[in-house]
């Protein structure tokens, strides 16, 4: 006979971990079921807004947090070097990003799942998901068990089976992005790393590549945003990438060999605009990456995978699941559009935009608070002086 639950959720990432602490949080039976033993690796440059921390109240900073960024260095083509801090006035509100392990911080957070009564199975993959009656759904297991519950979350990232199962997300706007991580020693006099400095460089075509500091390593990165320089060019797009990563770690006067670096690839679901990501009368939501929620401007999408992971917890517990699509098109819909608007901009003249928006006095506070939360993307692409020409010029993407 197959076990009988509330919510089960596909998948502890942070968008899965988040869910089942609320479902679990307002007494309903909750399941979480993770393909990877945990805690797992995650391909991902791990930087975060500060305000992540209130959305995790109960979570120390101190367990997760690996590095501290103050300052952002931008370069254009490894040149032109900007370096600025993200708290350039001493009367503004100071903030910061964090640069955190994957495996750690959402480990940190399946396990609060767990402590407000969520049952966790890793080392388990859900293989299909199908409707049983009106008002269930069965989930089975790569081992052939069989689950049922009343909702069941889709948090199972970029290639996820529920969106697939539940015929939802079938054009979806994929971006690629590959990283690695280099063994990095602090404190040895290098000129330009340090730790509470995070590195942006923007010759990338339609996209950005970075260096993150962590502790005993660097993230480095670089993700191609733009449709048409991600799709259908997959090898060729890798190639473009890696050439990137070892190029800025030359220039930062860290090069690496080819060969002694491991690369991960990962797509990223970016947002397209609107578009359904609930089915069957509110027995199936999807949220985090599943739902295409990855940030079209700056690529960032762990604040965004917590809080509509969150807020499909809180939905389902008070009878709203069937309203889910509008639930988050509301939360996220007005905000993540005007991104898309902006990203296109910048990433169809990103030698412009580097030199007027990047470069400029309140470039780097602005892009922090954009990432934060505390500046809607809408009031930027209002008083944005070019915005004119955004809706003359024939953005590709
Ligand atoms: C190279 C790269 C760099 C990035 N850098 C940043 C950054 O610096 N900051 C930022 O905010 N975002 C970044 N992102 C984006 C960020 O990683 C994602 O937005 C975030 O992980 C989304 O969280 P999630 O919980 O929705 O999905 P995920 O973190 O992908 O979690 C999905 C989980 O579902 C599990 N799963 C999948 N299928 C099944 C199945 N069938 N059964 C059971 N479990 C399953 C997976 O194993 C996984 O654990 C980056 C992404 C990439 C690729």
């Amino acid at each position: 006979m197959s076990k009988q639950y509330d919510v089960i959720i596909c998948g502890a990432g942070p968008a899965g971990a988040c869910a089942g602490y609320e479902a679990a949080n307002a007494g309903l039976r909750t399941l979480i079921i993770e393909r990877r033993s945990l805690p797992r690796y995650k391909t991902c440059g791990g930087g975060v807004p500060l305000t992540v921390g209130n959305d995790l109240p109960s979570l120390v900073p101190e367990a997760f947090v690996e590095a501290t960024v103050t300052h952002l260095r931008h370069t254009w083509d490894f040149a032109d070097a900007h370096l600025a801090a993200i708290n350039p006035d001493p009367s503004e509100p100071p903030m910061s990003l964090w640069m955190v392990q994957r495996s750690v911080f959402d480990n940190a957070l399946t396990e609060r799942a767990a402590q407000a009564g969520c049952e966790v199975r890793d080392g388990l993959a859900v293989k299909s998901v199908e409707p049983e009656g009106d008002t269930s759904v069965r989930v089975t297991t790569t081992n052939g068990d069989i689950y049922t519950a009343s909702h069941v979350i889709g948090a199972d990232g970029a290639n996820g089976v529920v969106a697939r199962m539940a015929d939802l997300r079938k054009k979806r706007l994929l971006a690629i992005a590959l990283e690695a991580e280099i063994p990095h020693e602090w404190g040895t006099g290098h000129e330009t790393l340090r730790p509470e400095v995070a590195h942006l460089e923007y010759a990338v075509k339609q996209g950005y590549g970075w260096v993150f500091p962590k502790a005993g390593h660097l993230s480095v990165g670089a993700g191609m945003f733009g449709r048409r320089s991600a799709e259908g060019r997959g090898e060729a797009s890798k190639e473009e990438l890696t050439r990137w990563i070892l190029g800025y770690l030359e220039a930062l006067g860290v090069p690496r060999k080819r060969e002694e670096i491991e690369f991960h690839g990962y797509p990223l679901p970016i947002w397209g605009g609107a578009e359904p990501v609930g089915a069957w009368n509110g027995r199936i939501l999807l949220v985090g990456d599943a739902a295409g929620l990855v940030n079209p401007l700056f690529g960032d999408g762990i604040s965004y995978a917590c809080r509509s992971g969150a807020s499909a917890g809180k939905t389902i517990a008070v009878g709203k699941a069937a309203d889910w699509s509008q639930v988050l098109q509301s939360e996220f819909g007005a905000s993540h559009d005007a991104s898309l608007t902006i990203a296109k901009f910048f990433y169809q003249f990103p030698g412009v935009c580097y030199k007027m928006g990047v470069k400029s006095p309140r470039g780097t506070r602005t892009a922090a608070r954009l990432i934060g939360g505390d500046l809607s993307f809408e009031s930027v692409l209002e008083r944005l002086p070019w915005k004119g020409l955004m809706s003359k010029a024939k953005l590709t993407w």
